[in-house]
């Protein structure tokens, strides 16, 4: 594996791959690497001949009143992880690397990226476009692949590629889980033992909707209450708790075809996010 800091250096070393018709595969991670991320390598690392991960904590998706500075970073240990995982080039550049003085540009994606996390998080999407965008640009791979744990980025990032015509697929791959359901995420770590214990409700509430819908529950409202209940239960409030189309995350009353149950949640200093799938029974039967 290579570690490379500048674009102009991760060009060159990509050049002979590109010469070469070698298919080129791009994780963009924020560091921080679990299971999640590793999942995303092995996906990668199946498909493509020469796998890139980035590692770049992007300033401009972070509020001002968000973790930026807190954010767990551990090069040595990812760097490693990623060896392990078959990276070939790691790409790990200074944020003035990526914003020089004098950038001016911003990618905004309309629509998708204002709902769920982007009320509450202005300018996130806004952020998460522009680098994706510029990642995309500056290793131009076949497959980028990223995690449906973070399901709204990659609706936003879907729209990015095809609204811009970028020659890239976009691999979605399953949210990996502790045993006892808490998705993996970096954030995690902020967690004390207690909040560790409390955070286990988020995955339990979204089952819980998500097995009403498959035994035939059709009023969305009675699923989300009955998730509301289990976090409360364990005194969490969602930020946001809804049941949304999963391709457009328009709400959805009546529960005819899967949907996305969507959440976020803080429990200490953590904020948190999951999601689920839930398909609806075909019988259609009501539960008495
Ligand atoms: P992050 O480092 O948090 O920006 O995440 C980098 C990529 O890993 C994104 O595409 C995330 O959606 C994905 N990811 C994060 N956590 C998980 C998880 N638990 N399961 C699957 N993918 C994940």
């Amino acid at each position: 594996m290579r570690t490379v800091r500048t674009i102009a250096e991760l060009r060159r070393a990509l050049a002979p791959a590109r010469d070469a018709r070698l298919r080129v595969g791009l994780v963009p991670t924020m560091g921080a690497l679990h299971d999640g991320h590793l999942s995303l390598l092995g996906a990668a690392r199946a498909e493509c001949d020469l796998l890139v991960m980035s590692v770049f904590v992007n300033p401009l998706q972070f509020g001002p009143s968000e973790d930026l500075a807190a954010y767990p970073r551990d090069e040595a240990r990812d760097a490693a992880l990623a060896q392990e995982a078959g990276v070939d080039l790691l790409f790990t550049p200074a944020a003035e690397e990526i914003y020089p003085p004098g950038f001016a540009t911003s990618v905004v994606v309309r629509g998708v990226s204002e709902r769920l996390e982007g009320e509450q998080r202005p300018g996130h999407f806004e952020g998460v476009a522009t680098v994706v965008a510029k990642l995309l640009n500056i290793v131009a791979p076949e497959v980028a692949y990223f995690g449906q744990k973070d399901a709204q980025q990659a609706i936003v990032i879907k729209r990015l590629v095809a609204d811009l015509d970028m020659p890239v697929r976009i691999e979605v791959c399953p949210t990996v889980r502790e045993h006892d359901g808490l998705a993996q995420s970096s954030r995690n770590a902020y967690l004390s033992a207690e909040e560790r214990a409390r955070a286990t409700s988020i995955s339990r509430a979204l089952e819980r909707a998500a097995q009403l819908i498959a035994r035939g529950e059709r009023d969305s409202r009675t699923a989300v209450a009955a998730a509301r209940g289990e976090l409360a239960a364990h005194d969490l409030e969602p930020e946001y708790l809804e049941i949304v189309d999963p391709d457009t995350l328009v709400p959805v009353k009546r529960v005819e075809r899967p949907v996305l149950v969507a959440l976020a949640a803080r429990v200490g200093r953590a904020r948190l996010i999951d999601n689920v799938i839930a398909t609806p029974s075909t019988n259609g039967v009501e539960p008495s």
